[in-house]
């Protein structure tokens, strides 16, 4: 069964290329009909909080996202990681390391001065034959990983195909710091493997950290999942993606008005591709995707094509979802008896949810003010009369008018019998009823203020 899962360490907001990350894992484990774990990699304390925890289930929550089982907290299992880490050193895998923080630097110093990469010098890496210092008194030792001499880590990426990591380049690394506690390369590690994790999907920051950890799973004894590793998300520049690019905390993207549809549509595509499709519904996200079409080279971040994604999904999405979703914009109108009217004729141009709610106040709520350049170019000396006569009119049949239809039906003759033209008309009354020249179609603001109301404002314009 495919085991994936999304490990987020919980030192802020959940970053959209972390979503991108949990989607890729969460889709892979869905079209498998697998598992898709949460794990919070919080043995980090100082660097913890819990707010950052609750942003993450929030995103989660927001886009919908769902993962199987517990979420898993690492700080929580540190009792797990202690035992695997005595079983190294039991097997002699491991071993203490005495050096103290002041050897380890000047070992460093001395390293960088003669112009060779910094490394641990294997002081305390016990071999036959070789007799080890005396150990120092008061000195907690921290715990390293015998690592290979000679040959290559070798791993199969599934983005970028054979890894292949000389051992020169690994030291015999710190898997347990001075005070007991495990590392992140290590608890990682173990996590993964007990928590049977087959495919782990993840940013290609974490790359260096691979060859380590597949030495780990090696000592232990534990299978190696297969890896992807995702090229980072960059901004137009070509320049890693930062806030200036846009916003980077996925629940910004709630609060700039985006469907989660749009903005996981949008990831999903930052980094994958199937053919030239760019709409993904859900289902077909899950049916189509594959880690093994990860692109191989770093995504653009392209916000203009995000609000493409948007305004599709605003369009597409049920006049029902969407008058739930105006909610946390403190537009109300689901009980509004002209809602679908209403959203269908808004929903049209809205690229966000706060431009939609947006054209829905400007129909809704009453003018405070007119348009100057509107008004100097369309009022006339006989407006005033035209928009007077042209609602005596209406009112003659006003119990009639329910549709756009309806309020066409007399005003076509009405046009031709005063031999008007349509700006002479409409533009005055968009400019009475919203205060703009820029609303939509003016039959459909009629049906959705009703009669009554479009004569008020209309009225109130006039003086
Ligand atoms: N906790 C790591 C991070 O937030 C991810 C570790 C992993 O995916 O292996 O970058």
């Amino acid at each position: 069964m495919v085991v994936t899962r999304f490990a987020p360490s919980p030192t802020g907001y959940l970053h959209i290329g972390g979503l991108r990350t949990a989607l890729y894992n969460y889709l892979w484990a869905r079209h498998s009909k697998g598992q898709f774990r949460l794990r919070i990699e919080d043995t980090d304390t100082q660097r913890n909080n819990e707010g950052a925890m609750k942003a993450i289930l929030e995103a989660f929550e927001w886009v919908g996202l769902t993962y199987d089982g517990e979420v898993e907290y690492q700080s929580k299992r540190l009792d797990i990681y202690k035992k695997y880490i005595k079983q190294l050193v039991d097997e002699g895998k491991a071993y203490n390391c005495y050096m103290s923080k002041e050897e380890l630097d000047s070992l460093r110093e001395t390293q960088m001065a003669n112009k060779q990469t910094p490394r641990y010098d294997e002081t305390w890496r016990p071999e036959e034959g070789k007799t080890l210092p005396p150990i120092p008194e008061g000195v907690e030792p921290v715990v390293r990983i015998k690592t290979p001499k000679e040959g290559t880590v070798t791993f199969f990426d599934g983005v970028r195909s054979m890894m292949n990591v000389d051992c020169s380049e690994i030291d015999d690394f710190v898997i347990a710091r001075s005070n007991g506690m495990p590392t992140y390369n290590f608890v990682v590690t173990v996590d993964d493997a007990l928590m049977g994790m087959t495919h782990v999907i993840r940013g290609d920051d974490h790359l260096t950290n691979t060859s380590k950890q597949i030495l780990i799973y090696e000592a232990l004894g534990f299978a190696v999942p297969k890896f992807y590793h995702v090229p980072m998300i960059n901004n137009p520049q070509g320049k890693k993606l930062s806030k200036r690019d846009g916003a980077l905390d996925v629940m910004d993207y709630k609060r700039k008005g985006f469907l989660p549809e749009a903005l996981l549509n949008f990831l999903v595509r930052l980094g994958w591709s199937n053919k030239d499709q760019e709409i993904f519904s859900m289902e077909e996200m899950l049916e189509l995707f594959d880690p093994s079409n990860i692109n191989k080279s770093a995504s653009s971040y392209n916000e203009e094509k995000l609000l493409w994604l948007n305004a599709h999904y605003i369009k597409n999405v049920s006049n029902e979802r969407l008058a739930k979703e105006l909610e946390f914009f403190d537009c109300f109108i689901s009980g509004h008896d002209k809602k679908e009217i209403l959203l269908d004729l808004c929903k049209e141009r809205a690229q966000t949810l706060i431009e939609l709610k947006e054209s829905i106040n400007k129909i809704l709520e009453r003018p405070t003010s007119y348009e100057e350049k509107g008004v100097k170019k369309f009022i006339k000396e006989d407006t005033s009369k035209t928009l007077e006569l042209y609602f005596s009119v209406l009112e003659e049949v006003k119990d009639s008018l329910h549709l756009a239809c309806d309020y066409e039906v007399v005003t076509k003759p009405f046009f031709e019998k005063y031999e008007l033209k349509f700006p002479q008309l409409f533009q005055p009354i968009r400019l009475a009823l919203t205060g703009g020249t820029q609303a939509p179609s003016v039959y459909d603001i009629m049906v959705i203020l009703g009669f009554d109301e479009a004569k008020k404002r209309i009225f109130a314009a006039i003086e």
